[in-house]
């Protein structure tokens, strides 16, 4: 063995020591959030201070499974640990980490407004405006695909706060209370059926000056941190279940963490178990004798191996980095060619019985799930031109796309049908 695999060894032995001592079925939902989050197993690539352990994510990747033996409930996981948690830790100052870190912790739920109707891939071109007014800033614009903010308690924001520097400049980021009078939230049904996410409107919302995070026309640095962190989160290593791995609903806290471990193993082994869904198919709709579906299913299991490695790959890279980097959106690419093979295949499996719907669907409507939710890692956090443009110019070092608007002030753009002012 390395002395890498070592390393990881012992540290999944200690979490599993601390997972076997301290779960108890019997708190509540926010007694164990707590427990697991002051022990620093909860957010184990965080620093030490700031409720984690301060270790490379290659050396933490063995204690979701060392929880997982001891059968614990995860932590909590969503845009507010997996997004907003890592970007505040790294650009915020030390107030705002001790304001915002205890209740992202334990189990707050935040939502990501960076997306509008004319920023998407473009971010940067993004026309939701913050003016200063004394202490505060005054938010107007719409953003769009804001995922869970109708739950959200705040919001991470990226509002344009000078209009006359070219459009990467004049950016801010902001961190916005979701409750109060200028934000209005409709919620966006999708195919799926369900309504996970949003459009935000703001009319003269309000942000305290000490909400803002980093410098003022500092917001794309920071954006960037946020993104890559992103990347990370639906990328490779959360594969298998689109959409599980981003957590968005009420929590009950005062529930018995007890009841919900069921559901929660659940989640966790469709996450190592895409290729069980593929068994489960076969099973019940037949097919495995025929060498063509033989070739599918080999495929799957080799998309799945590969990013099973890239997963590895990419976590050694930002150990190597410090804050994940360009090499994410391997893995991410990675996750979204499994997705849409899987769809293909296990759609086609399912023959006539893939038109059915409700209570009539194939396994419950797991199938659906996946295939529905095949487009949720190809265009959430990025599309996947945009990972390869990445990939292409910051990774492997191409020529950059031509960037005509990079010194042309953001008020004399064409964004969209109007222009930047
Ligand atoms: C499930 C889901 C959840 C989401 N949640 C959130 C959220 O919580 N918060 C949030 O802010 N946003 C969220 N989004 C929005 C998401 O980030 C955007 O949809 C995404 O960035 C693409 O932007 P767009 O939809 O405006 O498409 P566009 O940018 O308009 O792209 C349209 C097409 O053009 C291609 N394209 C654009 N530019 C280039 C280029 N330079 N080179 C090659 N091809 C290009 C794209 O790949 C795409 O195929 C979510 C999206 C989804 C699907």
């Amino acid at each position: 063995m390395s002395q890498m695999q070592d390393d990881r060894q012992a540290v999944a032995v200690q979490a599993r020591a601390w997972f076997e001592e301290n779960w108890d079925p019997d708190l509540t939902l926010g007694q164990w959030w707590d427990r697991v989050a002051s022990s620093g197993w909860a957010f184990p690539t965080w620093p030490a201070e700031w409720y984690g352990r301060g270790l490379a994510p290659d050396l933490a990747a063995g204690v979701n499974a060392a929880r997982r033996q001891v059968g614990a409930l995860a932590p909590p996981g969503g845009i507010a640990q997996n997004l907003a948690g890592p970007t505040i830790i790294a650009h915020g100052t030390d107030e705002q980490k001790r304001r915002w870190l205890p209740g992202i912790v334990a189990g707050q739920i935040w939502c990501q407004l960076f997306s509008e109707p004319g920023a998407g891939s473009d971010l940067a071109s993004l026309q939701t405006r913050a003016v200063r007014d004394g202490d505060e800033w005054v938010v107007n614009g719409q953003k769009v695909w804001t995922s869970g903010a109708h739950v959200a308690k705040y919001g991470i924001l990226v509002a344009r706060t000078d209009p006359n520097v070219p459009k990467h400049q004049g950016l801010t980021y902001f961190v916005i209370d979701m409750d109060q009078p200028g934000i209005e939230v409709r919620p966006i049904k999708e195919m799926t059926g369900r309504a996970i996410f949003n459009e935000v409107f703001f009319t003269d919302a309000r942000v305290p000056a000490g909400n803002l995070v980093g410098e003022v026309g500092g917001g794309w640095g920071v954006a960037l941190t946020t993104l890559a962190n992103e990347r990370t989160m639906l990328g490779a290593g959360s594969f298998a279940s689109a959409g599980s791995s981003m957590s968005i609903g009420r929590h009950d806290l005062g529930a018995r963490v007890g009841d919900l471990v069921h559901a929660d193993g659940r989640a966790d082994q469709s996450r190592s178990g895409a290729g069980d869904l593929v068994f489960q198919v076969l099973e019940t709709y037949g097919g495995a004798g025929d060498p063509l579906v033989r070739q599918e299913v080999a495929t799957i299991y080799t998309l799945l191996e590969i990013a099973r490695f890239t997963d590895l790959r990419v976590r050694a890279a930002v150990e190597a980095g410090g804050r994940p980097g360009p090499e994410v959106s391997v893995g991410k690419l990675a996750a979204s060619h499994l997705l849409r093979t899987m769809r293909d295949t296990l759609l086609r499996l399912c023959g006539m019985a893939a038109t059915l719907w409700g209570d009539d669907a194939p396994l419950g409507g797991k199938v659906h799930e996946v295939g529905f939710s095949s487009y949720l890692i190809s265009i959430g956090g990025g599309t996947d031109q945009i990972q390869r443009n990445i990939i292409g110019e910051r990774v492997l070092g191409l020529p950059r796309e031509p960037r005509a608007d990079k010194d042309v002030p953001f008020r004399e753009l064409e964004v969209g049908t109007r222009t930047g002012r």
